[in-house]
């Protein structure tokens, strides 16, 4: 089955990533944004991050108002570097978040059942979309993958459904900036990004939660302006 992508008039496909306690304030103030455009979001979840009675009623509540869930990793921390490959990953896109990358195949495998395993026993829907934390899976042999609870995993280029082999590219663009050549960095590839995309509007957009106090706010701002949704709805029909 291919992953259920947004009807024509509904993209961009907007996620709302690193949803945790200390972060839903944030969320849920992206959340309503979004709603106000008539739009919905995904929420990435982190499982392993403090969550309580009270947390956990705040996002089923997120829920309620129609946003969906998908898993993402289990602490969001690597405990320690994976090697040379996951400090220049780190360097250039992840700080220390990529935890499958000081992992391997075994300790991805289990952080991916864990996380699946998290909503079950918070009584919370069970999620189909996996994102591993800065989109970096690390290798799972295929067949191991198609094992795995997830049906669907994103990463950079788009979204895998392995238990069916498919893959759909999608272009992605992304607000986090922590240093100013990321910021330039980011800039220039949203701009390819959008391209992509094409009048359609077939884009990802990627939220975290400080992206509206970062230095690409005001690129973020305009792609959730209620003026750029009407312009991406006329344009494809
Ligand atoms: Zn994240």
């Amino acid at each position: 089955m291919k992953f259920p992508l947004p009807r024509p008039g509904d993209w961009p496909w907007v996620s709302l990533h690193d949803v945790c306690p200390a972060t839903l304030d944030r969320t849920e103030a992206l959340a309503s944004r979004i709603e106000a455009l008539g739009r919905r979001a995904t929420l990435l979840v982190i499982p392993n991050a403090g969550w309580d009675t009270a947390s956990l009623e705040r996002l089923r509540a997120l829920h309620g108002r129609g946003h969906d869930l998908a898993g993402h990793g289990w602490t969001h921390q690597a405990a320690r570097w994976g090697g040379l490959a996951h400090r220049i990953h780190g360097w250039i896109i992840s700080n220390r978040v990529a935890e499958h990358l000081a992992e391997d195949a075994a300790g991805r495998e289990r952080i991916i059942r864990r996380c699946h395993t998290w909503f079950a026993e918070n009584g919370l829907p069970e999620p189909s979309l996996y994102v591993p934390p800065a989109w970096a899976m690390g290798r799972i042999p295929a067949k191991r993958l198609r094992e795995l609870p997830f049906r669907y995993y994103e990463t950079l280029g788009g979204i895998y459904a392995p238990r069916h082999r498919g893959f759909t590219r999608l272009p992605l663009a992304g607000f986090e900036a922590d240093r100013p050549w990321r910021a330039h960095t980011l800039r220039f590839s949203n701009a390819i990004n959008r391209c992509l995309a094409g009048k359609t509007n077939r884009l990802r957009l990627a939220i975290h939660p400080w992206d509206l106090d970062g230095p690409l706010s005001a690129d973020l701002l305009r792609l959730l302006s209620p003026a750029e949704a009407a312009s991406a709805r006329s344009s494809i029909s």
